[in-house]
């Protein structure tokens, strides 16, 4: 199971298992702020542990009775089993630490890149995506995280930058890749040239299409954690400089090789 859905089911079964014991402890007013804003926190969707946590009430001792009639997912049962002998003081601790780990996530890009990933794909539908480009400068889009800021990414620009390319690694048309079962579309990655984390130095918004390239996994990676980066940077510099004028992102090459 990856580390993310892992560490988010543990918490959907503390919730569903403890309740408002849980949500006490956690320091939230009532259930609906805890599920909001620890899936946000997390780099979820709002909804996204009061529907993991409706799993976990046809197996946890939760009073919930209207889940009760689903079967039991495999997952699920995974995680009770290797929690459910813990106490709820001990469940706390573990999920305080959870929390507090996912919420330091926040702030670094390629971490929440992961999350970032998913939304895009959950976002995208077989129609979703249209050819658009910012045609003048964008007002940066800030959300406050658990008194932590961190900018957030719009998973439709992502689409519509990935509709933008083709579906195809701006790198290399010819780049090989697979079809993205939620789209039957050629699977191809956002990736911001100007990284988020400069955003700061920056008044307009970086996350515009303008700014957004679409590359194939290795590419991706290749420019995350690769060594010699100057000619892909620069293929791609040179095909988004004007473009990115265009949404107000003024920056030279080596000022942007200085980002990475
Ligand atoms: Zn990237
Ligand atoms: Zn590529």
């Amino acid at each position: 199971m990856e580390a993310l859905i892992r560490n988010l089911s543990i918490i959907a079964y503390y919730l569903s298992e403890f309740d408002m014991k849980a949500v006490n402890a956690l320091g939230y007013a009532n259930r609906s702020i805890a599920f909001k804003e620890i899936s946000i926190a997390m780099g979820k969707p709002n909804n996204y542990l009061k529907r993991r946590r409706d799993e976990f009430d046809v197996i946890t001792s939760s009073q919930r009775r209207g889940q009760c009639n689903r079967p039991v997912l495999p997952a699920v049962q995974e995680i009770f089993d290797e929690f459910h002998c813990l106490s709820f003081d001990e469940m706390t601790q573990i999920v305080k630490e959870i929390i507090a780990h996912g919420t330091l996530q926040i702030s670094s890009e390629e971490l929440q890149d992961d999350a970032y990933l998913h939304s895009i794909d959950n976002t995208l539908t077989p129609n979703c995506g249209q050819k658009r480009i910012a045609t003048s400068p964008v007002p940066v889009h800030k959300r406050t995280i658990t008194e932590r800021k961190a900018f957030w990414r719009d998973p439709v620009v992502a689409a519509n930058a990935l509709c933008n390319a083709d579906y195809k690694c701006e790198i290399c048309e010819s780049h090989e890749t697979f079809i993205r079962k939620s789209t039957n579309k050629p699977y191809t990655e956002p990736h911001h040239l100007v990284p988020m984390s400069a955003q700061d130095k920056f008044n307009v918004s970086l996350d515009v299409e303008n700014n957004i390239v679409s590359l194939c996994s290795n590419c991706h990676n290749h420019l995350h954690y690769g060594t010699e980066i100057d000619p892909l940077l620069k293929t791609l510099f040179e095909k988004r400089k004007e473009l990115l004028l265009k949404a107000g992102i003024s920056i030279s090459y080596e000022e942007l090789k200085n980002l990475y």
